[in-house]
């Protein structure tokens, strides 16, 4: 073969890669994608920005000038899949990916984009909040041995050995915090940008709501709004009271949400369809009917069971579907309920 004939070989090689490429860009724009029972589904949004679907779960791609950046990653099992979808919306490769909050359906494919060499970076609160809920069972066990620590420490009092046990201690309460995950993640601590060609992404954090911190995205050329678990859209939330969630955090975030929001913004909640704004509003106005009804039902004295015996307060809800998610009626006015004890204790 001479230089010319492999040259044109070589060619053709190029154009048929290329044209394969655009090819399953526009097959994967709204298809479903297939590997070993995990579907990943992504669709478009705007022409720069996807969202990919797993399990009622959603994140975001957003395809920049030289790379796509990612939010949130779904757990292990779907994160391979995730990557290759993600990777053939364009002919960039996928560079960050950036978590919302800690939970595993959210989270447990870091690692795998961290071998994949895709930067992750989250909030240092939801790092640490990853180290605590992948390493419960240790967080339990250095609990615990804490606990016996801080008795044998008074006994032993002032003395030597006393100081001695102290200096275990301390070294136990800071090994609860300062744990390394298995991959790499960069963290901040604060709300930052990226400013990309073409657009600007903000990331914004909201405290005590969804988990102890949940970071939200805005995309403000775009006017796109990723809420990460903040919205389950059509559905009750699940609101992690071990990780300092609470339904007034949640309240406050969706105002934060709200507020960023106009009439043409487009919302990837956490779970569930796209949305907009006034899907976001009456979401609102349902958490606030359903926490003041089980509230002033406590106030009247009522117990759990009673509350739960009160179908009134979630009847329209739920006729729209709103308990058959991740969080039935029943758990959601438990909540309710605990929430309502936190803010009026009885007095015993
Ligand atoms: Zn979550
Ligand atoms: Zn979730």
């Amino acid at each position: 073969m001479n230089r010319r004939l492999l040259y044109t070989v070589f060619l053709a090689f190029i154009c048929t890669a290329f044209l394969a490429a655009q090819e399953t860009t526009q097959e994967s724009s709204d298809s479903q994608s297939q590997n070993e029972g995990v579907f990943v589904s992504a669709k478009k949004i705007k022409d720069s920005l996807y969202y990919l679907t797993y399990k009622n779960t959603n994140a975001v791609a957003f395809l920049g000038r030289d790379y796509t950046i990612l939010i949130d990653g779904f757990d292990a099992k779907a994160a391979p899949k995730a990557l290759t979808t993600a990777g053939r919306l364009s002919l960039n490769p996928v560079r960050f990916l950036i978590n919302t909050h800690h939970h595993k359906d959210h989270t447990g494919g870091n690692g795998f984009y961290s071998q994949s060499g895709v930067t992750v970076l989250c909030n240092q609160q939801v790092y640490n909040n990853i180290w605590a809920d992948v390493n419960a069972s240790e967080l339990q066990d250095l609990k615990s041995q804490r606990a016996e620590l801080s008795n044998a420490m008074k006994s032993a009092g002032k003395s030597e050995k006393g100081k001695e046990l102290a200096t275990k201690y301390n070294t136990l309460s800071e090994q609860n915090i300062d744990r390394a995950l298995s991959y790499s993640a960069m963290t901040f601590f604060d709300n930052f940008s990226m400013n990309l060609v073409n657009e600007t992404i903000d990331f914004k954090n909201a405290t005590g709501a969804h988990t102890s911190l949940d970071v939200y995205a805005y995309f403000q050329n775009n006017n796109v709004l990723a809420t990460g678990d903040l919205f389950f859209n059509g559905k009750y939330p699940f609101i992690d009271e071990d990780f300092k969630g609470s339904i007034e955090g949640y309240l406050k975030a969706l105002n934060q949400l709200i507020a960023l929001c106009n009439n043409d913004t487009v919302i990837v909640p956490g779970h569930g369809p796209l949305a907009s704004k006034s899907d976001l509003e009456s979401y609102k106005r349902m958490l606030e009917y359903t926490q003041k009804g089980v509230q002033m039902d406590y106030l009247l004295g009522k117990s759990l069971e009673e509350v739960l015996a009160n179908k009134s307060i979630t009847a329209n809800f739920d006729a729209q579907g709103y308990g058959n998610g991740y969080v039935k009626t029943s758990e959601y006015v438990r909540m309710l309920y605990r929430a309502a004890e936190k803010r009026y204790p009885r007095r015993k």
